[in-house]
């Protein structure tokens, strides 16, 4: 099958725009998106449900082979179901939000997850948002970009986007360096991230668009031309 498009690969801690610049761009492109994220999440708050701790390491690959995690995608966003229930709003919480990087810890956890993403994104055209997915999920990405911004820039950013549920400002800074320090644990365990071949782009002094143009123009100079009538892949996966 010919391929509709580049594939594109962003990356960024939390509160680097990693989400609205992926969903974005991708719908400036006409592209599909993909949260890798919200796959985890999923399996966390599938755990978290069933009462079973997200450290349980056998329990949780064994729930990611047999749960079933889809997701319709679309340029505008992603929807996100664990069963044939929407979780998209469930899995947003802080308690799947930890026991999603809990989850991820596990190495066999990963590979049944990083086979349905490789799965996804095998015609091109898409952009996947996620900690390994240019270096794990698609190493080939013709296009993979690192989010950077200073940690209290993410934690204001993080702070607006969770209007009063978000605690103190000093509490929730503490939180982001302690989610920082364990994802980069488990980065560290799967090899070098951001690679030499990642563009590293500060968003700390960046409007959203501005991120999304630089991204956009990056793309185009990279054979990521947009997909003609009204882009890929509408509807589940
Ligand atoms: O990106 P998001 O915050 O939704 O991801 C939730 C957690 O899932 C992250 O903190 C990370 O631990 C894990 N994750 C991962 N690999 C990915 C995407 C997410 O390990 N590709």
């Amino acid at each position: 099958m010919r391929k509709k498009g580049i594939v594109i690969a962003i990356d960024g801690p939390v509160g680097s725009g990693k989400s609205t610049t992926a969903r974005e761009v991708a719908r400036r492109l006409g592209y599909l998106y993909l949260d890798t994220g919200a796959m985890y999440r999923a399996l966390g708050l599938g755990l978290l449900r069933a009462g079973i701790s997200p450290d349980e390491g056998e329990t949780a690959v064994r729930m990611a082979r047999e749960a079933r995690i889809d997701l319709r995608l679309h340029p505008r966003g992603q929807q996100t179901l664990l069963d044939g229930e929407d979780v998209s709003g469930a899995i947003r919480t802080a308690e799947a939000s930890d026991a999603a990087s809990r989850v991820a810890a596990h190495p066999e956890v990963r590979e049944v997850l990083v086979g349905l993403q490789q799965e996804i994104g095998r015609d091109g055209g898409i952009v996947l948002e996620g900690r390994d997915t240019g270096t794990v999920v698609f190493p080939d990405a013709e296009l993979k970009i690192f989010l950077v911004a200073d940690v209290a820039e993410r934690a204001r950013r993080r702070f607006l986007e969770m209007a009063g549920e978000a605690g103190d400002f000093s509490t929730l800074i503490e939180q982001i360096r302690a989610r920082d320090a364990r994802d980069e644990a488990t980065q560290l365990k799967m090899g070098e991230w951001p690679t030499a071949d990642a563009v590293r782009l500060d968003t700390t002094g960046l409007s959203l668009e501005e991120q999304v143009d630089r991204v956009v123009r990056l793309a185009l100079e990279r054979g990521g031309g947009s997909v003609p009538e009204g882009g890929r892949g509408e509807g589940p996966v």
